[in-house]
C-alpha cells in the first residue's frame, strides 16, 4: 500500500484528507504543529475503527524540524509515495502594516516548508522513480487578495514552485501539482464576517462555500492519475474562471 505524509493534518482540510486515505487503506504519516490535542483524538478515534495512522509532530516552517519528520516517515514505512504539502497560515492586514515578522513568518510557513519537505522527500522518490506530490496553493495565489498580500505571494510561489519541479521531476516519474481551493469552511475563514462569507457564496457560480470533502475528491484523483503534472488545480465552485 501506498504511503502518504501530509502536512498541517490536524484540522480543517488536511485532517479532512488524511482521515479519508488512512480509511482508504493508504500508510499515513499525519503532521502537526500546535494541535497536539486534536492530532491524538484523530489517532485514536481511527484506532476504534480499526484503522492505522501514525501521527508526527513538526514545525514544518523550520528545516530540521522538517527532517526529523521525513526520517520518521522513512523508519516507519521505508518509502514515500506520495506529499501532500497542506500546513498553512493565513492573515488578514493591510499592506502597510504587515511588518518583517509577519512577511517572515508567512512565508517560513506557507512556502519555506513546502521546499524543505520537498527536498528532504525527493532522495526516496528519484530513487524509487515514482512519486505524488500535491500542493494546497490557493485562488488568491493565482488572482491575488486585497488584504492578503503575503499569503497570496506565498501561494503564487508554490504555483511557480509547482510548474518548474514538475519540468525538472517528469523523466523521474514523480507528478507535482497544486490544488488551489476557493473558499473552504474551515477554521482558517473563523475571522471572515458573516456578511463576508454569504458574498461570496453569492458570487460563486454553484452558490455554496467548499468543504473540505471537496479537495479530498481532488487529492484522491492526483494520487490515482498517472498523466496530469504541473496543474493548478482549482475546486472553487466557479468563482474563479
Ligand atoms: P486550518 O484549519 O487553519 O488548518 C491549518 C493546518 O496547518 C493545521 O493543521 C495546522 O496545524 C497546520 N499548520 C500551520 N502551521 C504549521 C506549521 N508551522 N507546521 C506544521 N503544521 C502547521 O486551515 P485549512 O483551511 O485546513 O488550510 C489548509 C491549507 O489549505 C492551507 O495551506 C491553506 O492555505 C489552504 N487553503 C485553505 C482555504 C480555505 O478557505 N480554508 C482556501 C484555499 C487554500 P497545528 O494546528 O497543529 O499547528
Amino acid at each position: 500500500m501506498k504511503t502518504v505524509l501530509i502536512t498541517g493534518g490536524s484540522r480543517g482540510i488536511g485532517k479532512c484528507i488524511a482521515e479519508n486515505l488512512a480509511k482508504e487503506g493508504f500508510n499515513v504519516v499525519l503532521n502537526y504543529n500546535k494541535s497536539e490535542k486534536e492530532a491524538k483524538q484523530i489517532k485514536k478515534e481511527l484506532k476504534e475503527q480499526g484503522i492505522k495512522i501514525e501521527i508526527c509532530k513538526a514545525d514544518v516552517s523550520k528545516r530540521d524540524e522538517v527532517k526529523k519528520l521525513v526520517k520518521f516517515t522513512l523508519d516507519k514505512f521505508k518509502n514515500i509515495d506520495v506529499l501532500i504539502n497542506n500546513a498553512g497560515i493565513a492573515k488578514l492586514q493591510m499592506f502597510n502594516d504587515i511588518t518583517d515578522v509577519d512577511w517572515q513568518e508567512m512565508l517560513n510557513t506557507n512556502l519555506n516548508s513546502v521546499f524543505y519537505t520537498t527536498q528532504e522527500v525527493l532522495p526516496n522518490m528519484i530513487h524509487n522513480k515514482n512519486g505524488c506530490i500535491v500542493n494546497i496553493s490557493s485562488i488568491w495565489g493565482m488572482v491575488g487578495a486585497s488584504c492578503e498580500v503575503a499569503y497570496s505571494v506565498s501561494k503564487a510561489g508554490i504555483n511557480g514552485m509547482t510548474k518548474a519541479l514538475a519540468k525538472e521531476l517528469g523523466l523521474s516519474n514523480i507528478r507535482v501539482n497544486a490544488i488551489a481551493p476557493g473558499v473552504i469552511d474551515t477554521q482558517m475563514n473563523n475571522s471572515l464576517d458573516k456578511v463576508i462569507k454569504e458574498e461570496i457564496k453569492n458570487d460563486t457560480p454553484l452558490n455554496k462555500i467548499g468543504k473540505p470533502i471537496d479537495i479530498y475528491r481532488c487529492v484522491k484523483w492526483l494520487i490515482e492519475d498517472e498523466f496530469t503534472t504541473g496543474q493548478i488545480i482549482s475546486p472553487n465552485g466557479g468563482y474563479v474562471i
